[in-house]
């Protein structure tokens, strides 16, 4: 099958500049070649500490944050090549659902205002009706009541303004979500029933997802693949099934046995990592978890991994999978 999203050597670098004149000394990499594809209807999820370049991969590939290099394939186009008019027509295909529902919602805008905007914005040609409808539709398929539309965010528990920014990210009908860390901010009690509901929206809508968490028990249960990410580099990809049963990169090692199992037998020896994630301003050479890696070799420190296939689906960047 064809991807729906593919995504080429994608680089977010920001400039560090100094003295007077502004001179660059110097530069984050943010993201620093991420290449990878998502199948339509898939739930990729993105993994990594914070700071590891998860949530800018998704952004960039949005276009909310211009990226540096490399290409982003929609349903084949470069979406970095359209010209700003041609990006806004097309953002209708691509949403995101941010973390704080709180934040990313207008606190002196009712419900309806909130869902209407993107409407009346890129589709300008639907009726009043058509738009009261759609609002109505909207506010069904979230499950909230229609007379919610007429209330403002802070009248709602945080489970229910998230359920209005998933409605929010739905009404151009996308065909891509990028879900931001979207359950991160709600009790656990109320994570089951947004994930839940997101799964429902999905074949529903036959929508395709980005997921990004730290969280890998939610990662675990709503994503098909998981990709880890590690200074702004892309370290391990995998069908979440495989990677929770054996995995291959050492960091993806570390990361996974830090996660609870019901049955403590089964549990994974704990893989403590020792010292702090480097400053991604001065990355470490070579392969840049060489700092903490419990089988760091000599190489390591000089040549920066390749990202191979290690068996059909399965991707990793480590020497330890080179010979
Ligand atoms: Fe560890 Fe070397 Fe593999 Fe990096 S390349 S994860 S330092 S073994």
């Amino acid at each position: 099958m064809k991807p729906l999203l593919e995504v080429k050597d994608l680089k977010k670098h920001y400039p560090i500049k100094k003295g007077l004149f502004g001179k660059q000394v110097g530069a984050v990499k943010a993201v620093d070649g991420v290449s990878f594809s998502i199948q339509p209807g898939e739930t990729l999820g993105i993994v990594g500490e914070s700071g590891c370049g998860k949530s800018t991969t998704g952004r960039t590939i949005l276009r909310l944050i211009e990226p540096t290099a490399g290409e982003v394939l929609f349903d084949g186009q470069d979406i970095r090549k359209l010209p700003p008019d041609e990006m806004r027509k097309f953002r209708t295909n691509m949403q995101i659902v941010f973390q704080d529902p709180y934040a990313s919602l207008d606190p002196r805008w009712t419900v309806q205002r909130t869902l209407e905007e993107p409407l009346r914005t890129h589709l300008k040609l639907l009726s009043e009706a058509e738009i009261k409808d759609r609002i109505a539709e909207l506010m069904s398929v979230v499950g909230l009541a229609p007379y919610h539309a007429s209330r403002f965010p802070h009248e709602f528990s945080g489970g229910q303004r998230q359920r209005i920014g998933i409605a929010r990210a739905l009404a151009l009908r996308p065909k891509f979500v990028v879900c931001d860390e979207p359950v991160s901010a709600l009790d656990v009690s109320i994570q089951a029933q947004v994930l839940n509901l997101m799964q429902d929206l999905q074949s529903q809508f036959s929508l395709t997802y980005m997921f990004i968490s730290h969280d890998l028990s939610v990662v675990k249960f709503i994503c098909d693949r998981v990709g880890v990410m590690y200074l702004g580099r892309m370290v391990e990809m995998a069908p979440t099934a495989e990677m929770f049963a054996e995995p291959l990169h050492p960091y993806t090692k570390a990361l996974m046995s830090a996660v609870p199992v019901p049955d403590p037998e089964a549990a994974r020896e704990r893989i403590v990592l020792t010292g702090d994630v480097p400053n991604p301003q001065s990355p470490p050479t070579g392969c840049t978890f060489h700092t903490r890696c419990p089988y760091v070799m000599d190489s390591c420190r000089q040549a920066v991994p390749e990202w191979r296939e290690v068996s059909p689906g399965r991707h990793v960047a480590c020497h330890l999978f080179e010979q």
